[in-house]
């Protein structure tokens, strides 16, 4: 017998392809995540991350016009200090004249339409590498580092950022942080919470960009296991009660089934953070030859839209252009 449901039919020829096909997450949905350094004219890249760098504000200022100009949606930015700028407590993070600070106020002033967001954590600005104080036996207290976290995340908004991105997983964040801003006069400020981070292996480059391994210990204790689905999901079901205005899934690739369900649980937007091992190893894939670089990179934002994600936070946003050049 012959097949009467013949679903070649939709793929017969470009032009039903594309009729039929889902179209691309445009660029207004994309994030470009960006390292910020202290100084003038200097850009460092970052061997693990082809095509990243790590980046004063003036040459970033530059680097933004292309990017801009493609129509990204948003920014987000990190702070990465020098060693004696770090301390026990991460008490640089909410400096008025910190580098996160003088970035958001200059972007703001060269490029009004982008969006700012900015991570909230403390881990680039501690000595131990850890995202909030520790007590004596080392281990992070939590409800010590909410008062930083607070602290640091009204200085972003007062620099102008329009979006504050809490990513250190600590309980009660998004609530100490919304009341902080509330009570500082910025209402308006969007409050992206990092809800459902997991420990994951694939921060590896990240943290060479960032300057924020941990000296000893790992972040088990306060990210999300890959191990338990309920608490995972539940830890972002918390911060929208909390009064989170988007949530997050971070990584985004293995994690496309957390991402639904997510996007099932609640009606806020949902964000999906392509992390940099992500990015990394698509490329590392195509630098050896085993595959071709935008072709793969197209597949996986399409795989991270297509599992519910509203907004798209990924290195590979500064070559937005490049990847989908090629609409088929
Ligand atoms: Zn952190």
């Amino acid at each position: 017998m012959f097949p009467s449901t013949r679903l070649r039919r939709y793929r017969k020829s470009k032009e039903l392809r594309k009729m039929f096909s889902q179209p691309f997450p445009g660029s207004e949905k994309f994030v470009w995540p960006v390292f910020v350094i202290e100084g003038r004219n200097r850009e460092i890249p970052i061997a693990a991350m082809p095509g990243q760098s790590r980046m004063t504000v003036d040459v970033l200022i530059k680097r933004l016009e292309p990017v801009v100009k493609s129509g990204i949606g948003g920014i987000m930015i990190f702070g990465v200090v020098e060693n004696f700028q770090k301390s026990l407590d991460g008490s640089y993070s909410y400096r008025k004249d910190g580098v996160v600070q003088k970035a958001i106020r200059e972007i703001r002033r060269n490029y009004p339409g982008l969006v700012i967001f900015t991570d909230v954590c403390l881990c680039a600005y501690t000595k131990h590498g850890h995202c909030g104080i520790l007590d004596k036996n080392g281990d992070v207290e939590n409800d010590r580092t909410l008062v930083s976290l607070a602290k640091m995340a009204v200085s972003h908004a007062q620099a102008g950022a329009h979006s504050v991105a809490p990513s250190a997983m600590m309980d009660g964040q998004i609530l100490a942080i919304r009341n902080a801003l509330s009570k500082a006069g910025f209402n308006d400020t969007l409050l992206m919470s990092y809800s459902t981070k997991f420990a994951s292996n694939f921060y590896g480059p990240f943290r060479d960009a960032a300057a924020s391994k941990p000296g000893k210990g790992d972040r088990k204790g306060y990210q999300a296991s890959f191990r338990n689905l309920k608490i995972a999901l539940k830890e972002s079901v918390e911060d929208e009660k909390e009064g989170a205005d988007i949530l997050m899934v971070k990584p985004a690739l293995c994690y496309l089934d957390i991402i639904s369900k997510v996007k099932e649980k609640t009606l806020l937007p949902v964000a999906a953070y392509n992390v940099s091992g992500e990015y990394s190893m698509i490329i590392a894939c195509a630098e050896r030859g085993w595959g071709d670089l935008n072709g793969m990179a197209k597949e996986s934002l399409m795989a991270i839209s297509r599992a519910g994600a509203d907004m798209i936070i990924s290195y590979w946003a500064n070559r937005y252009e490049n990847i989908f050049l090629d609409k088929t």
